[in-house]
């Protein structure tokens, strides 16, 4: 069995490779060596081993053969500790426990270790790519958590799952910065963001394409710019992201490629998404100038109540903020009412917190 890298199992099953159906180069994959695609005889189950119904014999296997998994991914917004600790089985489970464990791993000249992070080859990855800073993508990320080998030839590892963002499913309920309805990305994930879960998989070794440089960022600074990082955990029994820091008016979050502003008050200081900052402004621009004025169109619904609009300012006033270095960010409003001159002026911003200037 190929990589199924997890999340497929939340697929319909005509698509169990949702990453094989995108792939451009299909035909690439008849060059690939078998071995190369981490084809392995071995598939983990996670059995419920506090159910208290009778099982079949199948399941009851399952159960007396599990071990406990502490995962290594403790993120800070956690729903609860030991979130992502499970119970899993590795079957076929003989072959399986009688392997013997290693620490450690060679795949030409470099040593794997637990907990290391590795790129993986998925089926999609070309044969010949080799690993480089604009291909990424093409490979999975994985953490070692366990390795065994029958021989030198077959050494397979026991891996959690990191996933970028682009492959996470979309939650049960829409998420109002999810970037779009088919897929879970939200708006606040970096491009090199993973997300590290608690899907795991017993993969050949030799899909292994190097390893990867992975850190997990805690989000007390911004200084993560061009490495891989991981700040969030996707649980399996759950299915939802854990929480990560809040910020701005909204209580979205911080895309690290982003920038975003600070307010400077001491007791505000808080960090405000510029959409916020021109859509707080629109508003209060709206309210002075704009909500006496006679509608035309489009203000009431067929019943009669008024249409309470999110931008009420939409079509009447737009605005862009002028940022210039060593000097406080400036607000540039348009009248775009018809009927009135079309101008345009330049105001301080104020935080919608405090109310402070921005400076
Ligand atoms: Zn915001
Ligand atoms: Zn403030």
């Amino acid at each position: 069995m190929a990589p199924k890298h997890g999340l497929n199992t939340l697929q319909p099953p005509e698509d169990t490779h949702k990453r094989a159906k995108t792939s451009s180069t299909p035909a690439s994959r008849s060059a690939t060596p078998a071995e190369a695609t981490g084809k392995v005889p071995f598939v983990v189950h996670y059995p419920n081993v506090s159910s208290k119904k009778k099982l079949s014999k199948k399941d009851q296997e399952l159960v007396d053969h599990a071990e406990e998994q502490l995962s290594p991914f403790i993120a800070k917004g956690r729903a609860k500790d030991g979130e992502l600790d499970q119970y899993y089985t590795v079957t076929p489970t003989p072959e399986w426990e009688a392997m013997k464990k290693y620490n450690n791993f060679i795949i030409q000249g470099e040593v794997y270790k637990n907990n290391h992070f590795v790129y993986v080859r998925s089926d999609e990855t070309p044969s010949q790519k080799d690993l480089d800073e604009e291909n990424l993508k093409l490979f999975w990320v994985a953490r070692i958590l366990q390795v065994r080998a029958q021989n030198a030839q077959h050494v397979y590892a026991l891996v959690a799952w990191m996933y970028w963002a682009d492959e996470l499913p979309p939650p049960k309920v829409r998420a109002p910065d999810q970037m779009t309805a088919a897929g879970g990305k939200r708006t606040y994930h970096g491009k090199h963001e993973l997300i590290a879960s608690n899907y795991m998989e017993v993969l050949d070794v030799l899909s292994f394409a190097g390893k990867a440089d992975v850190l997990q960022w805690e989000e007390e600074d911004d200084n993560i710019q061009s490495k891989l990082y991981w700040r969030q955990t996707y649980c399996r029994e759950t299915q939802e992201l854990s929480k990560i820091r809040e910020h701005c008016v909204c209580k979205g979050h911080f895309n690290p490629e982003v920038s975003m502003f600070i307010c400077d008050n001491p007791t505000c200081k808080i960090w405000l998404h510029k959409a916020c900052l021109i859509d707080d402004i629109l508003k209060k621009t709206y309210e002075k100038l704009a909500a006496n004025d006679p509608e035309i169109n489009g203000t009431a619904k067929p019943n009669g109540k008024p249409r309470v609009k999110s931008k009420p300012y939409e079509g009447k006033f737009s605005a862009r903020i002028k940022d210039v270095e060593d000097s406080a960010p400036m607000i540039i409003i348009k009248d775009l009412r018809p009927g009135k001159e079309s101008k345009e002026w330049e105001e301080e911003i104020f935080c919608p917190k405090c109310d402070t200037v921005l400076s």
